[in-house]
């Protein structure tokens, strides 16, 4: 319904007929007579004679025409199914318009108990900006009416656009979904709700004749009300659902009409309640649809398998869902994308948005363990019997803070089951801080978790009496912006360089910043975030390549390693291992060759020369390269290529009768953080005081490296067509070869016969074809 002076062919109302009926629903756009001039009365009864109002009616009003439909509602014998008042109002609130007609023609009164019992669900859409209606009418019509109030900026003012796609996208009941494989939409082939989406509620609150099945639904709402959660999500626990009849949803992607399911796999808190089912590609809707004999359509493949006959690879092949990565099929235009560039497309193309997502694991805070912070309660019989709704839970007051673990012989089990401290009665007893009387400590401890939240707070300044640390140590160290701070994020705050395993992304990473952000809120943390940067080390596996384990009698104890090898041993070793965070396996024989590296490094502090000496020029271009590739590879975390540079230079000193003692003193420097103890060892032999891990790191220095290749361009009959680099002292012949070699000039030259070959030396190599 049009609003003041209006009529059915202006604002959106022509488009939104068109957008609506293309999806299959049928629509009257209404003229209401007298526009300029309305009779209330008489616009109802034109409307009411025109229009046959029923269970699945859908009622648009906008601005007048939203205080006609409600009008109308009053009149209606049975209810709708839902009302969408756009730009609307119920007070003749029309901001600079004195001289409206409507303020003084019409009563504003409106009955609302009928209005409420025949409007279905409700929604209020307002226009932010709009210049006419005043700005407390939404809220107005929402305290009258309830629904949902939708604010927002419409294209034109007072939603008066040709085309206002807030209206259409209320107008159709549209299912909010969130997934993580939106590059999967094409092979959603059924929606699962939650029980308790929005939608059953409604659709039991007022119920359709559409829907052929109501008891069943109603008898499944019943019965998944006394699962839980953990039940509910089980993994390999038997899926149970129930259809819609009657209610079918669209797939964006496709224009796909899909069926409707209510399943309790799916939680309501979780995303938005609701799922599109990709049975091909997601497990539980496997099983699913498997029970439920609904359609699987594989859409992603791996490329190296794929055929063109994926519905057979569905059936020949499959036995679960595929969840692996691959490329698109059956996808319309997205078929042949990888899937992960598909994800970004096709969201896009559905008019979603990506979104970061958390979900936070449910924690068990109280351990029945001695070794964990006590929990700062104290229960008290007496205060719980003045507050029962306190339940006489107390907190220990902040001046008696930390509350500490007492110092015990045993910390064994009690065997009751009760945290060991709750035998511990001169510590467990103690005098309640709210009403004086008798009371009893809390015996539980926090887990582990608990302490590693915010421990990276506490090494700042661990020895604090007064503050969890120094405010301005805290700055210093991991606020944002610190000229302490060096690294490009520096401007995020928290610890520079995080390094832990993978297993940490699921619960301590989140715990800790949850943990951060309060104390951040609280000013306690000097920035919002705890780490600004994060790498996870691989693995270290048995030398069988299992996991180390008991089971496979393949566990390496570090400790059997530093008796027999040495500390410096086994950590240069872990360094050189492999790329830092691959998984590798442990190997004996390169542990050896890294002590017997070691050894040659201690034998070589004998040549030292006593006072420095000039350095051979190749050996100092040697030197320079050395420090810019390992200073460079432990800033990259490229350990084990800088251990294999040293190992060169090693190499290099041993052909050496003497060394220069600057020389050696910048390769223990370079070698320090990678064998701490034995370049500590070597330093002080050399007569220094302060520690070589308090020395300054050698500065590199391009000018001191020898250039010793060059760069050689060839041409074909003249024209430039590749170059490449060759090392100093390479023959005339030995480059001529080279340059044949290469596949640019193979492609130039093919079939062709070279009959000359000009060769300015180093500079330039010209082909010329016959
Ligand atoms: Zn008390």
């Amino acid at each position: 319904m049009p609003g003041f002076a209006s009529n059915s062919k202006r604002s959106f109302f022509p488009w939104l007929k068109r957008e609506l009926e293309a999806k299959g629903h049928s629509v009257q756009a209404l003229d209401l007579p007298d526009a300029r001039i309305p009779n209330i009365a008489n616009q109802i009864e034109a409307v009411l004679k025109q229009v046959k109002f029923g269970p699945d009616t859908i009622l648009v009003g906008h601005s007048w025409g939203a205080v006609v439909a409600l009008k109308i509602l009053e009149k209606l014998k049975t209810p709708i199914a839902g009302t969408i008042l756009v730009a609307g109002l119920i007070e003749p609130a029309v901001k600079n318009r004195e001289s409206w007609p409507l303020r003084l023609i019409f009563n504003w009164r409106f009955t609302w108990p009928k209005i409420k019992k025949n409007a279905g669900w409700v929604k209020i859409l307002r226009d932010l900006k709009d210049p006419l209606i005043a700005d407390n009418q939404g809220l107005r019509i929402q305290q009258e009416l309830g629904g949902d109030l939708i604010e927002f900026e419409a294209e034109k003012a007072h939603v008066c656009g040709k085309v206002e796609p807030v209206v259409l996208e209320h107008c159709l009941e549209k299912i909010k979904i969130f997934t993580t494989r939106p590059d999967t939409l094409f092979g959603a082939t059924y929606l699962v709700l939650a029980p308790e989406h929005q939608i059953i509620q409604n659709l039991i609150r007022q119920p359709s004749k559409k829907i052929k099945n109501l008891p069943a639904i109603k008898n499944y709402l019943t019965k998944t009300k006394k699962r839980t959660e953990i039940e509910r999500t089980a993994e390999g626990r038997d899926k149970t659902g129930v259809k819609i009849e009657g209610l079918e949803a669209i797939n964006p992607a496709n224009g796909e009409i899909i069926p409707i399911y209510i399943a309790d796999y799916v939680l309501v808190d979780y995303g938005f309640g609701a799922i599109m089912a990709v049975p091909a590609h997601d497990q539980r809707d496997w099983v699913f649809a498997k029970k439920f004999k609904l359609p699987i359509k594989l859409v992603i493949w791996d490329r190296q398998k794929l055929t063109d006959k994926s519905s057979q690879i569905v059936e020949d092949v499959l036995e679960q869902a595929y969840v692996g990565e691959g490329i698109l099929v059956n996808s319309d235009n997205f078929s042949g994308l990888s899937n992960q560039k598909a994800k970004i497309a096709i969201t896009k193309f559905v008019r979603g948005h990506l979104v970061t997502k958390y979900k936070l694991r449910d924690w068990v805070f109280s351990r029945q363990r001695y070794w964990g912070e006590p929990i700062p309660i104290i229960h008290c019989a007496n205060c719980a019997l003045n507050n029962p709704v306190g339940r006489g839970i107390v907190p220990v007051p902040e001046k008696d803070l930390p509350v500490k673990l007492p110092v015990v012989k045993s910390y064994a089990p009690t065997g009751t089951g009760e945290s060991p401290l709750a035998d511990i009665t001169n510590w467990v007893r103690v005098k309640c801080p709210v009403c004086g009387a008798w009371a009893k400590r809390e015996t539980n401890t926090m887990p582990q978790w608990a302490g590693s939240s915010w421990y990276y707070l506490r090494f700042i300044d661990p020895t604090n009496k007064k503050f969890l640390a120094d405010p301005k140590k805290l700055q210093a160290w991991l606020g944002a912006g610190s000229p302490l701070r060096n690294l490009s994020q520096a401007n995020i705050g928290g610890v520079s360089m995080y390094v832990g395993g993978v297993e940490h992304a699921t619960r301590h990473l989140i715990y800790a910043r949850f943990w951060h952000k309060f104390l951040f809120d609280l000013k306690i943390a000097p920035g919002s975030e705890p780490f600004s940067q994060l790498k996870n080390q691989g693995l270290v596996l048995g030398p069988d390549g299992r996991k180390m384990s008991k089971r496979w009698s393949n566990v390496i104890n570090p400790d059997d390693v530093v008796r027999d090898y040495g500390a410096d041993s086994l950590r240069l070793y872990e360094m050189f291992m492999g790329p830092f965070e691959q998984s590798k396996n442990w190997n004996s024989d390169n542990l050896m060759g890294v002590r017997r590296f070691l050894d040659r490094v201690w034998r070589l502090s004998f040549k030292v020369s006593k006072t420095d000496i000039k350095i051979a020029s190749d050996l100092e271009s040697l030197q320079q390269k050395t420090i810019q590739k390992v200073s460079q590879d432990i800033e990259n975390f490229s350990f084990n290529t800088a251990v294999s540079t040293l190992m060169i230079m090693a190499n290099n000193l041993e052909l050496a009768e003497t060394i220069s003692r600057s020389l050696f003193k910048d390769f223990l420097k370079l070698l320090a953080p990678l064998a701490p103890h034995l370049t500590e060892e070597l330093w002080s032999n050399l007569g220094e005081k302060r520690s070589i891990h308090l020395a300054t790191w050698p500065i590199f220095e391009p000018s001191k490296i020898k250039i010793n290749s060059f760069k050689i361009i060839i041409q074909i009959n003249g024209k430039v067509r590749d170059s490449f680099q060759v090392e100093v002292g390479t023959s005339e012949a030995e480059i001529k070869k080279l340059a044949l070699l290469r596949p640019i000039i193979i492609q130039w030259t093919k079939d062709q016969k070279i009959s000359r070959m000009v060769y300015v030396p180093d500079k330039l190599l010209n082909l010329v074809l016959a």
